[in-house]
């Protein structure tokens, strides 16, 4: 079995040789420690090896865990998983940055929450890739309403391609992530995850969503 140590090392190396790929700095890219279904204390660990961004999907699974990382004072906790609006309130509570903004509605809910919050709205490529997610066209009326919002810093975009075990599937989903982001003048791309965060960071990824990698399987929410 490896250590979480010798995983992140590895991961960590994964990314620089990426980024040298594709001729970028690697500090410019942030490692999100995706610590859904695990406990608090895997949060911890990676906490004492210097991971500092972590990511959650369930807002009811994170409000559990969060009391026993209260001392973590530089740690930020990122949203990824589809957002109900009836846990907005919840939500802006507990997380500095909402990853999976994809309606105008919801925006204007973390808004009424009067936190500041960083904010990446998600988008829909494709089909495939589920319910969640706005679809681009409806990205200049999302962005709008999210800039009405005085609590809400719009930094960027984020995707999840389908899953496939070729990352070379995933390309061109980044490909156009970076495009939408370019259009809009947003300058943070959250994609790329342990199978595909090679081809995510030669499209441009600035945040890669990282947990298999790190932590191993999980078990089924
Ligand atoms: C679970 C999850 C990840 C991490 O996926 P791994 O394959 O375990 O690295 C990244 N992004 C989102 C949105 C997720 O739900």
């Amino acid at each position: 079995m490896d250590t979480l140590q010798q995983r992140l090392a590895e991961v960590r190396r994964r990314i620089a040789t990426a980024a040298d790929r594709a001729h970028r700095d690697p500090a410019g890219i942030m490692l999100l420690a995706v610590t859904k279904i695990f406990p608090a204390q895997v949060v911890r660990d990676a906490y004492a090896l210097g991971l500092r961004e972590f990511g959650e999907n369930y807002v009811q699974e994170f409000e559990g865990k969060l009391p026993q990382l209260g001392d973590l004072a530089a740690a930020r906790f990122h949203l990824i998983g589809h957002l109900q609006s009836n846990k907005c309130a919840r939500a802006a509570e507990m997380f500095d940055c909402i990853q999976t903004v994809d309606s105008p509605k919801l925006a204007r809910r973390l808004n009424q929450a009067g936190k500041p919050l960083d904010i990446l709205l998600e988008v829909k490529l494709s089909p495939e890739q589920g319910k969640a997610g706005a679809p681009p066209e409806e990205l200049p009326d999302l962005i709008a309403a999210v800039r009405e919002c005085p609590n809400l810093r719009l930094l960027g975009l984020m995707t999840m391609p389908p899953w496939s075990a070729d990352q070379e599937q995933s390309r061109p989903y980044f490909q156009r992530l970076h495009e939408l982001a370019g259009r809009h003048g947003l300058p943070q791309l959250s994609m790329g995850m342990s199978h595909d965060l090679e081809a995510a960071i030669e499209e441009g990824a600035t945040i890669v969503r990282v947990g298999t990698a790190l932590f191993g399987k999980r078990r089924k929410p």
